[in-house]
């Protein structure tokens, strides 16, 4: 039986690996419609190779020239739609979606998947964090999809859990995810003042969109997926902790009441978490790199540094908050990821904007996707108020 696969956000990291795992098992899995915002050449080409029903262009006000362009370049059969209601409805009539799109933008396109029965493979994680509340609610209709992880760590948690066969929440002692440190593993606060944007960019193990890339430099991406742990598995904050392991080969761990330690090693490929999400419950044939044990001599683990990284415990304190906070936390990030990569914003000043967000928020009742949106637009607005204001005071010193 063939699988139709729907990729949100086809032409970044994730999305392009997707294509991989399809072209590495091409009498298994089936592209039917692919989503992107930008790349239209690449969406072009992605279109050319797998002739999908549907092909949509999410950005509302992409110059219609180029929209007219791509058009022409679909093949015969391929229909083209744009914007935000077309890229949510990608998804609904497939077997799985793959939400692939970066940030809070992909909301919409888990809530339709889910709403529609259909296996969600999600790595949109900002969807999870920022609508936890929400999606737990679309989750729980009757006739509801269900997520299979793509981030590695939660991609290898769903895979330890198969070891508590009882399926008893209670049994789980604790969730370990690991943490590759990023590029400024072991350097002190006082040594990160000055980083720059192509040093926050130079991941040593894993080649991500500059999104995450850089969330992985501050930690907030571990802190992010600390909310999506506990989103994804039900499991207390307490319950969930983070360890520091640069080889990257350990991909998490499950802690039973036992004392007995699940984890699951393979190495740093994403197309391993997207195959697994893909073929689910069964597996991949295909390994996208086995491991070789005379060469694998050492596997390191060390805390995680709070006082250089302090985007770990604001994830934390979000996550234990609740409501809305996650939302705001999330919506912050994103405003000074985006201001850091403009060169508007210092590295070291990501954590500062977070936590005046999060002071300032006034925690609102998540009891709806109009309040998410809500509570996303004011932490943006109150993200840039304070980066604006950063810099003034900067110029008046
Ligand atoms: P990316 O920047 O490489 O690609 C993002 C994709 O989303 C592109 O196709 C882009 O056109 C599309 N997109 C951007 N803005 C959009 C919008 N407003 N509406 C619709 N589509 C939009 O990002 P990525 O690294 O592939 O990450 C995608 C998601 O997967 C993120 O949530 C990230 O946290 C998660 N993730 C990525 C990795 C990885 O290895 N790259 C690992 C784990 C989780
Ligand atoms: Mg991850």
């Amino acid at each position: 039986m063939i699988t139709t696969v729907a990729v949100a956000g086809s032409t970044g990291s994730i999305g392009t690996q997707t294509l991989d795992v399809v072209r590495a098992e091409p009498d298994r899995f089936r592209v039917t419609a692919l989503a992107a915002w930008s790349s239209l050449d690449l969406l072009a080409a992605q279109a050319q190779e797998v002739r999908p029903e549907v092909v949509v262009l999410a950005d509302p006000d992409a110059d219609p020239a180029r929209v007219a362009e791509l058009a022409g370049r679909l093949p015969a059969g391929t229909e083209l739609r744009t914007g935000p209601a077309a890229l949510a409805e990608i998804g609904t009539g497939t077997d799985v979606c793959v939400n692939a799109v970066v940030g809070f933008a992909g909301l919409e396109v888990t809530l339709a998947t889910l709403a529609a029965g259909r296996r969600l493979a999600l790595a949109n994680k900002e969807s999870l964090i920022a609508g936890g509340p929400v999606v737990q609610a679309a989750l729980a209709r009757p006739g509801a999809g269900h997520i299979v992880p793509v981030d590695s760590e939660h991609c290898a948690v769903h895979q330890c859990l198969r070891a508590n066969a009882s399926g008893e929440a209670s049994r789980v002692a604790r969730i370990v995810l690991t943490a590759s440190g990023g590029p400024f593993r072991g350097r002190s606060r006082a040594d990160l003042a000055d980083v720059t944007v192509a040093d926050a960019l130079a991941h040593p193990t894993w080649s991500m969109g500059p999104k995450i890339t850089v969330d992985s430099s501050t930690l907030m991406n571990k802190g992010l997926e600390v909310i999506e742990a506990h989103e994804l598995f039900g499991v207390p904050y307490d319950r969930i902790e983070v360890v520091v392991h640069p080889q990257s080969i350990v991909h998490s761990m499950v802690e039973l009441t036992d004392g007995a330690t699940i984890a699951q090693l393979s190495q740093p490929d994403m197309r391993g978490p997207i195959g697994y999400a893909l073929a689910w419950p069964d597996r991949l044939t295909t390994p996208f790199g086995r491991l070789d044990w005379a060469a694998t001599n050492r596997l390191d683990f060390e805390a995680p540094d709070h006082v250089a990284f302090p985007c770990l415990g604001l994830a934390y304190e979000a996550g234990r908050a609740g409501a809305t906070a996650p939302a705001a936390l999330n919506a912050a990030n994103e405003v000074a990821v985006a201001a850091f990569l403009e060169g508007r914003l210092a590295w070291s000043a990501i954590p500062d904007v977070l936590k005046a967000v999060l002071d300032g928020h006034d925690l609102g009742v998540a009891d709806g996707i109009e309040a998410i949106v809500e509570a996303d637009g004011r932490a943006r607005d109150a993200a840039r108020r304070v980066i604006a204001q950063g810099l003034l005071e900067r110029t008046a010193r």
